[in-house]
């Protein structure tokens, strides 16, 4: 549809400045103690977009203190509920008065198409943090009716201060996952970006601060993982950590949390998340759905529908159809109106995504589109189609003649985190129950059938956090995500956010008693 010429070789000049790019510590920008910095890079050519102050151990000792004494000290924890409501209230209002700019920079510094953060994320940002402000002043706890003569309450309070490190696939969208439950519930913050994808959260907090926030409850480091990231995660004075990225990581941080203080770790991790076309579907719009599920934000999709299981009467048609959806996607610029798909976030990733195709090819996958970079500039990858799967035989075939292809070999069960859609055959809804559940993931699936019976039998068999059927990707503020098995631990969004931020105490008077 577009001429790379124009669309890869040529960028268009983003439509934002970049305003702020230090440490911002007790209400303050500031550089990192050391003095560091480190460039954040347009995925669309590799260029520098700016140079980022780059927080380490020393930082995070800094913002901790700032966030430890004003949950100590307030006035945030100490201020009405109804207080904290109203600034939340005024951030949303800014966000939406930033919008476009918000936008700008999230898709500079990530690749995704503007259109999609101007119209779908920072909305979904706003709404959140509404959403959110809207529980400040309901959070409350219960009186019990403990036996002998006692008056019972629990006071749900805040928990203290909260570490959070996000990933740069949903920076802004992350970064209001994370604060907006921690601060309606009066928690104060340190928050680590990721080192990809700093620019909009560091904006996005100096709208908080402008919306009323007192310095000091929410702290924004820019940095890398293990200085940074390892720093917060392992802190003594940090009472809560959450944390979204890869399995790996997670586990890591899981233990370092519980090495250190015992806080508790909630955690979003990676998927290999199934999308399941029953044979009674209706074959276009499963296609449509299915090809959604998996390339939306270029494939860059904790629960992508990144394993499409087809039933075997309607395979041949659903693959031919997939190939032809995949051949019109709209790859380029993503600042151009109509673009679907950007660059990926990273060189990193770019090589990642590149090399589990080629070991996918390799291993006798069939290529059925894309399959290459697309241009000569930037991260861009055609988007790519593989049929005839066979993920066991993969498995050995690639560990037995590929063994130093091992890290990176197509066995359709590893995270790719790209624009690369994988169609699996099926038989029956047994065989895909079981196929779809035989991995350690399980955050999200996709379900496309028009019978009841069956949307009712695959939801309740099938082991993952969210179930989407006829639908896929719905993130409403009001609906929980998480994962089952090794996709993590704890749910964000919707009420059951409030439980991690939240410390229950249980109070106990005796009541006054004339038989004592
Ligand atoms: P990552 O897990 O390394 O990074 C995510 C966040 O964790 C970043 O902020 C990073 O700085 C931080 N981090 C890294 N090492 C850390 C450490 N030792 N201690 C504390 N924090 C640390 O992920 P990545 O390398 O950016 O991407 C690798 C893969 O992870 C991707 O290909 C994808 O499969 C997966 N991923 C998943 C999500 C998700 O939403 N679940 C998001 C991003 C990446």
């Amino acid at each position: 549809k577009y001429s790379t010429d124009v669309a890869i070789e040529n960028p268009v000049d983003p439509p934002v400045e970049v305003k702020h790019t230090q440490l911002l510590i007790n209400g303050q920008f500031v550089d990192a103690a050391s003095g560091k910095s480190f460039p954040t890079l347009d995925p669309r050519t590799g260029d520098v977009i700016a140079h980022v102050a780059e927080g380490d151990a020393e930082d995070i000792n800094r913002a901790v203190a700032a966030a430890r004494k004003a949950f100590d000290e307030g006035p945030w924890p100490k201020m009405t509920a109804y207080e904290r409501q109203r600034i939340l209230l005024r951030f949303a209002d800014l966000i939406e008065k930033h919008n476009d700019e918000l936008a700008a920079l999230e898709t500079w510094d990530n690749g995704k198409p503007y259109e999609q953060s101007a119209k779908l994320e920072v909305p979904m940002l706003t709404r959140l943090m509404r959403y959110y402000a809207g529980w400040a002043d309901k959070i409350h706890g219960l009186t019990v009716p403990a036996d002998g003569p006692y008056h019972v309450q629990t006071l749900h309070e805040p928990i203290g201060v909260a570490g959070q490190v996000i990933p740069w696939n949903f920076p802004l969208l992350m970064f209001g996952w994370k604060v907006g439950p921690a601060l309606a519930c009066g928690n104060t913050i340190v928050l680590k970006t990721a080192e990809q994808t700093p620019l909009s959260a560091i904006f996005a907090a100096n709208l908080l601060h402008e919306a009323g926030l007192p310095p000091g409850v929410l702290n924004v480091i820019s940095g890398f993982g293990p200085a940074a990231g390892a720093a917060l995660a392992s802190h003594m004075d940090v009472d809560k950590f959450a944390f979204t990225g890869s399995t790996k990581t997670g586990q890591f941080v899981h233990e370092l949390a519980s090495r250190s203080n015992l806080k508790p770790v909630t955690s979003e991790l990676g998927g290999k998340s199934p999308f399941i076309v029953c044979e009674d579907a209706d074959i276009d719009k499963a296609v449509e759905l299915a090809h959604y599920a998996l390339f939306f934000n270029q494939g860059q999709c904790c629960c992508a529908g990144s394993r499409t299981f087809v039933h075997e009467r309607v395979y041949d048609e659903f693959v031919e159809k997939s190939k032809a959806l995949a051949l019109k996607r709209a790859v380029g610029d993503p600042f151009l109106e109509g673009i679907e798909q950007g660059p990926q976030v990273s060189n990193a990733q770019f090589e990642k995504i590149l090399k589990y195709i080629k070991s996918g090819v390799e291993s006798g996958a069939t290529l059925e589109a894309g399959g290459e970079r697309l241009g000569n500039k930037g991260y861009y990858i055609k988007p790519t189609v593989f049929s005839n799967v066979k993920v066991f035989l993969l498995v050995i075939i690639t560990s037995c003649i590929f063994p130093q292809r091992l890290r990176y070999g197509y066995n359709a069960k590893d995270e790719i985190f790209g624009p690369v859609q994988s169609i699996f055959k099926y038989k029956d809804l047994d065989e895909v129950i079981r196929r779809a559940n035989a991995t350690h993931y399980g955050l999200a699936a996709g379900v496309f059938t028009e019978n009841l019976d069956t949307a009712n039998t695959l939801t309740r068999a099938l082991r993952a956090g969210s179930v989407w059927v006829n639908c896929f990707n719905i993130f409403d503020a009001t609906i929980p995500m998480g994962g089952y098995k090794m996709s993590g631990h704890g749910r964000e969004k919707g009420i059951y956010s409030l439980e991690n931020y939240l410390q229950v105490k249980a109070v106990v008077t005796p009541l006054k008693n004339p038989a004592w």
